[in-house]
């Protein structure tokens, strides 16, 4: 098998993963960035509505820092590390600018200051914005940028299989190209993981098919742990029935959510914020009013952006007009656009402190959705992941920066280590017949959404704990049909279907364990937050075919705990 040397692989070309290539082959490093998708087709492209930034001279004049914190905070319902927070607040608007100086152009006031809108969760309105396409030209700017370094090689459509690790020492990652199933060693020093999200474990949800938890498995896999596996955010407002994303931002610009009946059913469930609670408490209401019988035929409510007028909506919000009249052939100018919640996010993530080290595996960093930093607790705020992928894809960069200048090189070939690794993949193209790979993936989003879902309760997380096993066995004799080696997709499927049942195993224990609830897990067996028992971080293990989980404390510094309301 090949062997490319390396200082440092990088996995995932989206926001997070170039933020720290740049960074590090910045300092001389022979960086070699490896994706599955070409880097401007990784999800962070789909990103719409915005960055949060609290920007001086460009913000309200009572906003500060510290209150981005504390919004953040209590938007996570206070699981959240509340360093990794300050440090996110506090770097927003120099990183935004340091964007914008490289050429992604924001939107501007008449009086040519950033402009803004609200996001929800927001005391003060932070979130700045390129259109609705900012994810889009956030990443086209980064990756033009780093694309002119020369420590830096792209391996664009290569999968990453599998780490390899010597002791709990990573010296390097196992990954095939796509285009001939060709596999390469990339040995290196350190190796920074920035796979993004897993939203393909569920039926619904507004990810890239792209999205199957890649990272979190191959972590686990190699000992790490994942922290606050249980935390899944669901978006409020997919489009029905397609699950594509209708951004925060139109309830940003001023969209109304409404039932059957026409009401405003936001003033039940968050008399201040309205439409623009956090998103875990606008699913509950939504799945809510649907189960009390005031939604529409087939599970949806509406969102209303009539009133906006045509010509602010099609500057404000035009991928949301494309989308509603593409998907569902609804006109959003002068018609409600129907909606219901999808999976969105990971806030659980490769266990790292504020530095993205982990703690479990020498030279094994992590940034971005593959990451868990624990600056968004329970549930995420909009717009603080894109926020998140810089600021901490940056601070990723700067210490596996220190950490090269006194690691050691890795000595030997770990060949047997390699070709086990392989053989172990290519058993699902030798294997003649056995379960086809799209019966067990269809059955597992299905698991996932029904049971470990927006509402979860300890029936439902046990039934999908045994389905979820069951699953894992079959997948033991799951095989493809397509047995050539160009382009065989069928094959990668098979081997992002393995990542994801490993993900959803820790997922649904994590989640049968945490007697409580909190930000996006909801217990209808257990409606309460529990401080005195829960308020700690879950590290999730996976030995085998067990979960072990552990607790760690949530680092405070100035918030205390209080009651969530909006
Ligand atoms: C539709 C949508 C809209 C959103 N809108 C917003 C928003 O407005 N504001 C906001 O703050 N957040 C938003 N988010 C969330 C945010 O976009 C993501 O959390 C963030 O962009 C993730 O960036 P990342 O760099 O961590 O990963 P990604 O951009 O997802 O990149 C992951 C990379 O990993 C690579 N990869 C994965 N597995 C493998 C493997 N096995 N081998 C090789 N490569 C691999 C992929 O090819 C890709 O390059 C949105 C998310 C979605 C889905």
């Amino acid at each position: 098998m090949d062997i490319a040397d390396y200082d440092v692989v990088v996995l995932g070309s989206g926001l997070a993963g170039l933020m720290s290539t740049y960074v590090i082959a910045s300092a001389g490093y022979k960086v070699a960035v490896i994706s599955k998708v070409f880097p401007t087709r990784s999800h962070s492209a789909a990103a719409e509505g915005g960055i949060a930034a609290y920007i001086p001279g460009n913000s309200d004049p009572n906003d500060n820092p510290d209150y981005m914190t504390y919004d953040t905070v209590k938007g996570g319902d206070y699981l959240v590390d509340q360093d990794a927070a300050e440090l996110l607040s506090n770097e927003s608007g120099n990183i935004v600018m340091l964007l914008e100086s490289w050429g992604a152009l924001f939107n501007r006031q008449p009086d040519g200051r950033v402009a803004v809108r609200y996001f929800g969760g927001q005391t003060y309105p932070r979130t700045r914005f390129i259109g609705d396409k900012t994810g889009m030209g956030l990443l086209h700017t980064l990756f033009e940028r780093v694309s002119g370094l020369d420590k830096v090689d792209f391996y664009n459509e290569w999968f990453a299989l599998d780490f390899v690790t010597d002791s709990n020492r990573i010296v390097g990652v196992l990954a095939l190209q796509m285009k001939d199933m060709e596999p390469v060693f990339f040995r290196s020093k350190a190796v920074v993981v920035a796979t993004g999200g897993m939203g393909m474990l569920y039926r619904h949800t507004t990810n890239s098919y792209i999205n199957t938890g890649d990272g979190y498995a191959m972590a686990l896999r190699a000992g790490a742990a994942i922290k606050d596996p249980e935390f899944v955010q669901f978006h409020p407002t997919a489009l029905y029935p397609s699950d594509v994303l209708i951004s925060e931002a139109a309830r940003g610009e001023g969209a109304i959510l409404r039932n059957a009946k026409g009401e405003r059913f936001m003033t039940r469930y968050a008399p201040k914020k309205l439409d623009l609670a956090p998103r875990d408490i606008v699913s509950r209401a939504i799945f809510t009013e649907v189960k009390e019988g005031r939604g529409f035929p087939g599970g949806y409510v509406v969102l209303d952006l009539t009133h906006l007028g045509e010509e602010y909506i099609k500057e404000r919000l035009a991928l949301a007009v494309e989308a509603a009249k593409s998907f569902a052939g609804i006109d959003a100018i002068t018609e409600p656009i129907p909606v219901r919640p999808a999976q969105h996010y990971y806030m659980g993530g490769i266990d790292v402190d504020i530095t993205g080290r982990n703690p479990d595996i020498v030279g094994l960093f992590a940034a971005g959705e593959a990451a868990c930093v624990s600056v968004h607790g329970a549930n995420r705020l909009g717009s603080n992941s894109l926020l998140e992928t810089l600021v901490f894809g940056r601070e990723t960069g700067k210490h596996v920066v220190e950490f090269l200048k006194n690691a050691q090189e890795p000595q030997s070939q770990y060949q047997n280590e390699t070709e086990k690794l392989l053989d172990d993949a290519y058993r699902f193209v030798k294997s003649e017949s056995g379960v086809h790979f799209g019966e067990i993936v269809n059955k597992l989003r299905d698991v996932m959404w029904d049971y470990v879902g927006v509402f979860r309760d300890e029936g439902g997380l046990k039934n999908a704990l045994s389905e979820i096993n069951e699953l894992r066995d079959m997948a033991g004799k799951m095989y493809v049909t397509d047995k050539s080696k160009v382009y065989n997709t069928e094959f990668f499927n098979a081997l992002e279907l393995r990542n994801m049942l490993d993900l959803a195993l820790v997922i649904t224990t994590s989640a049968l364990e945490r007697k409580e609830s909190r930000g996006a897990h909801y217990r209808t067996d257990y409606p309460e937050r529990d401080d005195d028992h829960w308020l700690k971080h879950t590290i999730a293990y996976l030995r085998g075919n067990t979960v072990e989980v552990t607790y760690k404390p949530v680092r405070m510094t100035r918030w205390k705990p209080e009651p969530r309301v909006y």
